[in-house]
């Protein structure tokens, strides 16, 4: 039988897409909920949708590449929800193009959401983890991580966010606190929308030709991501550590 002792929860990037379904998830599991995400107008949204839903969450706006941002961000959420034990690093931008036409501008930005951003945020909230003796860490990587023409700069972005996972579950483990990493296929989110748009492809068909290659024969659906991301922070989960879960309805990886 699965248990589930709740705890407080941060999830990044949790206004849309994957992090907002994630933040449902973890809320449903019993979890209290820091819906982190640059605008907290737009957090504020899946907050009030978690409330209604009897949960209990926290909008709260910041930047996780910022150090002094996450460090009011993590400050708050210990003041207002209680010290997080559980953090998914999900927050993620793209600036795709080919390597030649690439800007050091668009590689900074892209390394420094989503590594830069994990550091910053895994650093903050780990104290707290350590403080109590448990911790899960949940990172997202992509099936990018293996290489995707047009990604130079996400790919090793996800792929870094691979090296960190296992790094963390080395040094935390004696902690109690695991870290694992989800590499999502192609999932339905306003990431994915963009892309469509940028290569001036409709979204729908953008949708059936990925759902063409990929053999359970359909995209990814947030929910997908997020029924993962509960595995991993669960209690039933605390042998499972360092590892990296490929949901992309296939073997990618
Ligand atoms: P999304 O719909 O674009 O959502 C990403 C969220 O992160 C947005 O709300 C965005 O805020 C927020 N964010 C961006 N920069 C931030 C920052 N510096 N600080 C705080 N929040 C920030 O993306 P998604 O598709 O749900 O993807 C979520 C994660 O899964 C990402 O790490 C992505 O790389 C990964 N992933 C996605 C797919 C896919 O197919 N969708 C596949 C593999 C991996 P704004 O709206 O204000 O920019």
């Amino acid at each position: 039988m699965t248990t589930t002792t709740p705890r407080v929860a941060v999830v990044t990037g949790g206004a849309r897409g994957i992090g907002a379904a994630t933040a449902r998830r973890l809320a449903d599991d019993g979890h209290a909920v820091a819906v982190l995400d640059l605008l907290e107008e737009q957090a504020a949204e899946i907050a009030e949708a978690i409330a209604s839903d009897g949960g209990r969450a926290l909008a709260v706006g910041a930047d996780v590449a910022d150090v002094d941002s996450v460090a009011a961000a993590v400050a708050r959420v210990v003041d207002e929800l209680g010290a997080p034990t559980v953090l998914v690093n999900n927050a993620g931008i793209l600036r795709d193009n080919l390597l030649f036409k690439m800007s050091p501008d668009d590689w900074d930005a892209v390394l420094g959401v989503h590594l830069r951003g994990a550091f910053l945020m895994t650093r903050a909230v780990q104290a707290h983890m350590v403080e109590a003796g448990w911790g899960r860490v949940v990172n997202l990587s992509s099936t990018s991580a293996l290489g995707n023409r047009g990604q130079a700069n996400y790919a090793a972005a996800k792929a870094g966010m691979q090296g960190f996972t296992k790094t963390l579950a080395i040094e935390l483990g004696r902690f109690g606190i695991t870290a694992n990493a989800v590499a999502p296929g192609f999932i339905e989110t306003e990431m994915t929308r963009a892309t469509a748009e940028r290569v001036g492809v409709p979204f729908e068909d953008f949708v059936a030709h990925a759902a063409k290659e990929t053999p359970v024969g359909r995209t990814g659906k947030p929910e997908d991501i997020a029924a993962a991301v509960s595995y991993f922070c669960s209690q039933d989960a605390g042998f499972v550590s360092g590892q990296v879960l490929y949901v992309a309805g296939g073997p990618r990886g």
